[in-house]
């Protein structure tokens, strides 16, 4: 079993980190022919205008973008959920290049701060940024074990404000009443909306795709991992494999010394 792990930016270090505490190979993914042996891919956070004009520069969108259409399992996790969705409001003028797959309306930057910054598209009058906190995850308890809470650790995180009915919320996080929505003033190409809302939307499955708001790889708690590698075993028979699974995944792969990293307890 190999996992992609797309590695233009962001914290791809710690999926691959993550992944081996469960016993996966986690691959580096910088190219487009290199998606066409992988079981499945991780899309981790970063910074997704940035990681985007890397995908550009790399010519990976159409690759992905294949990817997800033929059914293989892609899991987003912050910036590579807005990779990931049909929608993102927030994004800087011009916007950015999407995945999509996903049916949802993800704000770009629904917990971040760039307040009235005048690059942008909207401006924020929430200004939570950066915090941790509990999350009710039934589902992931239901299927993974342990407790139904997980920890949370959001940075800079988008929050998914419209979900399909085709789209499986597997948590939500309570937006503080002193924080209210973000605001979008509305443009050429926004909808006119204000957002006030309580709850925000963090987590959420679509058939082959997962998408968190949040960074389960900065924790110890791998069950969204173990989740993910659920979705590929569903999915194994279906895909192609060009790699042999391993009794001893760590065993040559990498060619860099393994090393972890440090998480949170
Ligand atoms: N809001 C960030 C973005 O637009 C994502 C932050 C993250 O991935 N931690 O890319």
């Amino acid at each position: 079993m190999v996992i992609g792990v797309l590695a233009l930016q962001g914290s791809f270090n710690e999926h691959i980190a993550a992944l081996r505490r469960i016993g996966v190979k986690g691959s580096e993914i910088r190219k487009p022919e290199q998606l066409e042996c992988l079981n499945a891919l991780i899309i981790p956070g970063g910074e997704s205008t940035t990681m985007a004009k890397l995908a550009e520069y790399h010519n990976l969108f159409p690759a992905l973008r294949e990817f997800v259409r033929a059914g293989k399992p892609v899991w987003g996790t912050c910036a590579g959920l807005i990779f990931l969705a049909n929608k993102a409001v927030g994004q800087k003028s011009g916007g950015q290049e999407l995945i999509g797959g996903l049916d949802c309306v993800v704000h770009r930057n629904f917990f971040g701060s760039q307040l009235m910054d005048k690059h942008m598209d909207c401006c924020f009058i929430l200004q939570l940024q950066s915090f941790e906190i509990e999350l009710s995850v039934p589902k992931l308890a239901d299927n993974e074990g342990g407790t139904d809470i997980c920890r949370g650790v959001f940075i800079r995180a988008p929050g998914i404000l419209e979900a399909g009915p085709d789209v499986e919320v597997l948590a939500d996080c309570p937006v503080p009443s002193d924080n209210a929505g973000p605001v979008i003033p509305g443009g050429e190409d926004q909808e006119d909306k204000i957002f006030f809302q309580d709850r925000v939307i963090v987590a959420v499955r679509q058939g082959n795709l997962l998408g968190t708001a949040f960074h389960p790889e900065l924790t110890s708690d791998t069950r969204w991992h173990s989740f993910f590698l659920k979705m590929v075993k569903e999915t194994d028979e279906k895909t192609l494999q060009c790699i042999s699974t391993s009794e001893r995944p760590m065993e040559n792969f990498h060619e860099k010394k393994p090393y972890d990293l440090p998480i949170f307890e």
